[in-house]
């Protein structure tokens, strides 16, 4: 059916005119004069909710979710969603706190494109890894209490809001999920539990009827074979230890991280200079084809591409097809240790490799050391500041700038 403008009193023609304008003020003096429902569209069918996500204005958006505005609701003519309209406007924020407040993410418009798909097509990058990461709060509530014959839930209810942080990362990178894991101890003393959870979520994902979401199956795979990797080096460590007799617990209770820090040295380790880290691009691979879902789409395109003659890192691999293909990125402020963006802080004896933080830092230096001589010599790095030096060191400023305004 036709939505009928005609029918759109004058009070409702002024909240589209505020919308369009950005007028966040006029709009809320507006909306505080008469109680009116968020419920009607435009000649094009589209909700005062949708204009203010075509505009990417997270503030008006608020505004009439606060009102009451269906997040879901959709006569557009094309089917787009609020969510679709947010992913255009490239507001990954707004794709969030629509998220957040039960839009669905599987929704397709008439040319059956979901929202991160439309921004995926018109390059909105953060928009994709932010949808395609988001997990609602009720999908992880499931596992916190008892169900069926069980006596006991699945994840004990105090890991509840860390595993919800813990899944929703966007860098998969095995070292920075390792990395993760080693910052919550408390997910990591009960590593077998969250494997657990992570294969009943992946199993959840692809049982969904008409809400089938592959990515988020294929994501709760990979994280579930990573901490899988965690737990054998747990266990092999725990039977190395019986073996050479009990030491003392104190000694023990250090070890449990040193697990985590075994792990991601064998992941990082690179036999040959310039090659890919073979322990971590076998793990990689082999998490790929473990995959149980063969069918699926992502499943055969990622093999596909792995096996194609020059392959990229699986690591890339793995990456794109969670969080999107991702056009003109250059790498030049990528972290060599967890492939974080925005490294801003280099190597000071070679600056040739950028890193997050000390911490990845030093996790690299048993690789980088022997590298890190022979790049300070070269003459491309003799001590001098490049223009691109200078650039990198503008960016850090800038974004360091730009995280003390955010806080
Ligand atoms: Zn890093
Ligand atoms: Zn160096």
């Amino acid at each position: 059916m036709a939505p009928a403008t005609e029918d759109l009193s004058d009070f409702q023609k002024e909240i589209f005119e505020r919308i369009s304008k950005n007028e966040v003020c006029e709009l809320k003096t507006l909306l505080a004069q008469r109680k009116i429902k968020m419920d009607f569209v435009d000649e094009n069918g589209m909700s005062p909710l949708q204009h203010a996500c075509y505009k990417g204005n997270k503030e008006i958006v608020q505004l009439l979710l606060d009102q009451g505005a269906d997040v879901n609701a959709c006569q557009h003519e094309h089917a787009y969603t609020a969510l679709h309209f947010a992913a255009l406007s490239g507001n990954a924020e707004l794709c969030h706190l629509l998220m957040s407040h039960g839009a669905r993410l599987t929704a397709t418009n008439s040319v059956g494109r979901t929202a991160a798909q439309m921004a995926a097509f018109v390059g909105n990058h953060n928009c994709v890894a932010t949808i395609n990461n988001f997990i609602p709060k009720a999908d992880i509530d499931y596992y916190i209490k008892p169900q069926g014959l069980q006596t006991e839930p699945m994840l004990p209810p105090h890991l509840a809001d860390y595993f919800h942080k813990f899944i929703m990362h966007v860098n998969v990178n095995p070292v920075r999920v390792c990395v993760n894991l080693q910052r919550l101890p408390a997910l990591l003393e009960n590593s077998a539990k969250i494997q657990k959870v992570l294969e009943s979520m992946r199993y959840k994902e692809m049982t969904r009827g008409a809400e089938i979401n592959e990515v988020m199956a294929f994501k709760y795979h990979y994280l579930s074979c990573v901490v899988a990797e965690v737990l054998k080096c747990q266990k092999r460590q725990e039977a190395m230890k019986a073996e050479k007799g009990e030491k003392g617990n104190e000694e023990s209770e250090e070890k449990k991280s040193d697990t985590v820090e075994l792990l991601i040295r064998r992941f990082l380790k690179c036999s040959k200079n310039d090659s890919l880290p073979e322990y971590q691009e076998a793990f990689l691979r082999e998490s790929v084809r473990e995959f149980p879902f063969r069918e699926s789409t992502i499943f055969r395109q990622m093999v596909a591409t792995l096996a194609s003659t020059d392959p990229p890192s699986a690591v890339s691999v793995i990456s794109a097809a969670i969080n999107g293909q991702r056009g003109f990125f250059d790498g030049a402020q990528t972290c060599v240790t967890c492939g974080e963006d925005k490294a801003t802080k280099k190597c000071s004896k070679c600056k040739a490799v950028q890193y997050c933080d000390r911490e990845c830092q030093r996790l690299h230096w048993f690789m980088h050391k022997k590298a890190c001589a022979r790049l300070g010599q070269s003459p491309a790095n003799n001590g001098k500041l490049t223009d691109v030096d200078k650039e990198q060191i503008s960016n850090a400023v800038g974004s360091r700038l730009q995280n003390l305004a955010v806080k």
